[in-house]
């Protein structure tokens, strides 16, 4: 049985004022949220009090990237031991906005996938095709790029710890969403190349979160398709009262 991991990026959104409001807010609207996993990742400088106010309330909390060497000549960059001594969990790695506004690429993401295990932070894998694959027929191409890059020279056991998030880039802040079944089949397809590139165990353990304009009015129909183990949620996770909506749904699939 895989768990839920239902997580919201901020992006670029909610100083540590504003983080404070939410969690306070969150946490009048959930409660023994246990089954699932519930996670936020805010902008560097938030990451403290996000950390602080989630203590003792088992909210894991992750940045939105990081850089894969310790330290150096790096100037603007974070080393993934600023991440552990903040005691964050996770890390979002090669999100739509990093490949595309940041020119991320998947050599570079793969470093970065690497150094996150060895660090002990789950990386949260972001993979998906522009609407102009889609349209060339060119997604499972693009998502097989995407991952055996992210995953070449992964152990199994590392593997296994990894999330991904299957995040078209055409339903990302655009308020379209893949419907199920265009979801699922994406999940479905990055299961199988799991599965090719490991085994049926770590397939099968794997988490496929999606990602793409998920709120509250469309989380049930997707989080209810049997690959789709979760979601990472922007827009609708800038407001405590529609994530929790969402955290909600994800505790009765
Ligand atoms: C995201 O930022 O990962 C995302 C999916 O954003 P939104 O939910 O706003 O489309």
């Amino acid at each position: 049985m895989r768990k839920l991991f239902i997580a919201g990026n901020w992006k670029m959104n909610k100083g540590i004022k504003e983080t404070g409001i939410f969690f306070n807010r969150l946490f009048e609207l959930i409660d023994n949220y246990d089954s699932i996993d519930v996670a936020i990742a805010p902008p560097f400088t938030s990451l403290p009090e996000a950390v602080k106010m989630c203590r003792e309330k088992k909210v894991l909390i992750g940045a939105q990237n990081m850089y894969f060497e310790e330290e150096g000549a790096f100037t603007g960059e974070i080393s993934p031991l600023f991440l552990k001594e903040l005691n964050v969990d996770f890390v979002i790695l090669g999100h739509s906005e990093r490949r595309h506004i940041f020119n991320e690429s998947n050599e570079l993401i793969s470093k970065k996938v690497k150094t996150a295990l060895k660090h002990d932070l789950t990386p949260v894998l972001c993979v998906g095709e522009t609407l102009k694959e889609r349209e060339d027929e060119k997604t499972e191409t693009v998502l097989k790029e995407q991952m055996d890059s992210a995953f070449n020279d992964i152990s199994p056991d590392d593997a296994k710890k990894v999330i991904i998030a299957y995040e078209p880039v055409w339903a990302i802040g655009t308020g379209k969403t893949a419907t199920p079944e265009i979801a699922g089949d994406a999940h479905f397809f990055i299961r199988k190349r799991i599965k090719e590139l490991y085994n049926s165990i770590v397939a099968e353990e794997i988490r496929i979160v999606y990602g793409g304009s998920v709120k509250p009015e469309n989380a049930k129909a997707l989080l209810d398709v049997k690959d789709i183990d979760g979601a990472l949620i922007g827009g609708a996770s800038l407001s405590a009262d529609s994530f929790a909506k969402i955290i909600n749904i994800g505790m009765e699939v």
